[in-house]
């Protein structure tokens, strides 16, 4: 029997990833779509993206009243399986772009042959990089990336909790903190936040929001609870201009600092990357330095990241994908 060469692989499953599959499933290109398998440590990552992690979108056009996150990506893969997107709940590990097909190697051993192939991996969240952070994020003890993933649990309710990072991230986590919390510090290794007006607004018009300028975490302090398990206590922080030294007490930490685009299965795979690792696009259009290669979204784009762009940018990878296989005879 003939191997099969699928016309169309697409990596990822957020906006740009779904928006892809419907654009080319419509267009007959039957694409398979790699959602990738769900991860808890160090970073939360599940299949659907980073709107998985996100409670209410309020600026995703269509939806006046506002929508959930996973209400909206569970829309974006029923209309992706109503043109005959197939699905696949394994992540892509390496990538041979140096032949052709090219040829991709599931987590599940198994390798994919593909004529074209759009990468929409997205980004996920940094760390400070302290050991204790580490440690207690991957226990359970309190500190998460992730505040609206983690922060209505009981253990955060009533109590003083930290958020650290100066962007609309930050700002965000914040603000839906400050529905639990006792007080929400802002930490921020600055004296000026780089969110948008009206996000910091929003943070800061809370009674129970404040803000720590020129402050960075340097340890992060824990204890056993009463059942043994090591809880975060509090931070150790250090004054960016004057040094000193002082100690918070909060009873959680949520790491608001930015992302790292999803880009590591394809190092060694000849795709050209910036300084710091998102795909490198052709100008206005989807595609990468190796033909047949595509990407959208946030793994392709640095500077905006918003849901809707990353959409506008799936459909602009399935229109450009399309058009290279046809002129190439190959649908
Ligand atoms: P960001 O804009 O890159 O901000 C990262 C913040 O973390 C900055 O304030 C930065 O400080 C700080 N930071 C970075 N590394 C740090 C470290 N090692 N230690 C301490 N602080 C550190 O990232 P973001 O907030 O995740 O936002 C990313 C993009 O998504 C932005 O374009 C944003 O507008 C967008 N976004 C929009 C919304 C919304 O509109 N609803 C919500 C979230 C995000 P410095 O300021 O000193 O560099």
């Amino acid at each position: 029997m003939a191997e099969t060469v699928h016309k169309l692989v697409i990596i990822g499953s957020g906006p740009a990833g779904w928006t892809a599959a419907i654009y080319a499933a419509r267009a007959n290109l039957e694409p398979v779509c790699y959602v990738g398998v769900p991860k808890t440590a160090p970073s939360p990552v599940l299949p659907g993206g980073q709107l998985m992690l996100t409670t209410e979108v309020e600026n995703y056009p269509g939806f006046p009243k506002g929508v959930t996150g996973p209400e909206l990506m569970g829309a974006f893969q029923e209309q992706a399986e109503r043109f005959g997107t197939g699905i696949i709940g394994e992540d892509i590990v390496t990538c041979r772009f140096d032949r052709t097909p090219f040829e991709l190697v599931t987590s599940g051993g198994r390798t994919v042959k593909a004529h074209a192939v759009i990468i929409a991996t997205g980004a996920v969240a940094n760390w400070i990089g302290l050991p204790n952070e580490l440690r207690l994020a991957q226990a359970g003890g309190g500190v998460s990336a992730c505040a609206v993933c983690d922060g209505a649990l009981p253990m955060f309710r009533g109590q003083p909790l930290a958020v650290v990072g100066g962007g609309d991230s930050a700002m965000e986590e914040a603000t839906y903190l400050t529905k639990f919390a006792s007080t929400v510090y802002v930490i921020h290794r600055r004296d000026a936040l780089r969110a948008s007006k009206i996000m910091q607004e929003r943070f800061l018009g809370k009674p129970n929001a404040r803000v720590l300028w020129n402050k960075v975490v340097t340890d992060v302090l824990s204890a056993p609870d009463d059942h043994g398990e090591d809880k975060i206590t509090g931070l150790q922080l250090q004054d960016t201009v004057t040094d000193e030294i002082t100690t918070l007490e909060v009873k959680g930490l949520f790491v608001a600092i930015g992302h790292t685009p999803a880009t590591r299965f394809l190092e060694g795979a000849g795709l050209e990357l910036d300084d710091k690792k998102y795909i490198r696009l052709r100008s206005r259009a989807s595609a990468t330095n190796i033909p047949g290669v595509f990407a959208a979204g946030d793994v392709a784009d640095p500077r905006y990241r918003q849901a809707v762009t990353a959409a506008g940018m799936g459909c602009q990878a399935a229109l450009d994908a399309e058009h290279w296989l046809a002129e190439r005879g190959l649908i």
